[in-house]
């Protein structure tokens, strides 16, 4: 268990610690990181030592991935350098492997810290990665979790999977 708090906040400390075991219940990234599900459930794609790539549910477009730390925190300054260029290096694999699958015009990469920058989920840092096609709409609603596609999904998963776990 990581330590989070620093010592002079610490008569925070118990009210911190309900809500953040509270919210990680509650956390679909973590319910994926954990791996109780099988990946093919909760559609992570790849893992790796620090961080993992996971399909998001309510895609912008195909291929629509995010990559996320396996531990619960939202705070950037919080990564550790180790799980910062694990999760760089991991989101450049992401674009091969999309570019590869779907041939898109471009991407979106990015990330909203907290709730008033669009967050769905601010207490559990996440990328997106985003394919782009001309004639799609603006970044902000890319990253903003509010715009839902339908795809195939499944179809994505084993594709992305595949090529991931071979980078
Ligand atoms: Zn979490």
């Amino acid at each position: 268990m990581e330590t989070l708090w620093s010592p002079w906040r610490s008569k925070y400390i118990g009210t911190f610690k309900d809500e953040q075991e509270k919210s990680k219940e509650e956390c679909f990234l973590c319910v994926a990181a954990s791996g109780k599900k099988p990946d093919n459930e909760t559609y992570v794609v790849a893992r790796r030592k620090y961080c993992f790539a996971v399909l998001n549910l309510y895609p912008y477009n195909n291929g629509h991935t995010l990559i996320a730390p396996y531990r619960h925190i939202g705070d950037l300054t919080e990564l550790k350098q180790e799980e910062l260029s694990e999760m760089c290096v991991l989101m450049q694999k992401c674009v091969a492997a999309l570019k590869e699958i779907y041939a898109p015009h471009g991407f979106n990469l990015g990330a909203n810290l907290g709730r008033t920058s669009g967050a769905g989920l601010p207490d559990h840092l996440h990328f997106h990665v985003v394919p782009r096609w001309s004639g799609d709409t603006s970044f902000i609603s890319t990253i903003s979790d509010t715009k839902v596609v339908s795809i195939g999904i499944e179809e994505t998963y084993s594709d992305l999977s595949k090529i991931l776990s071979s980078k």
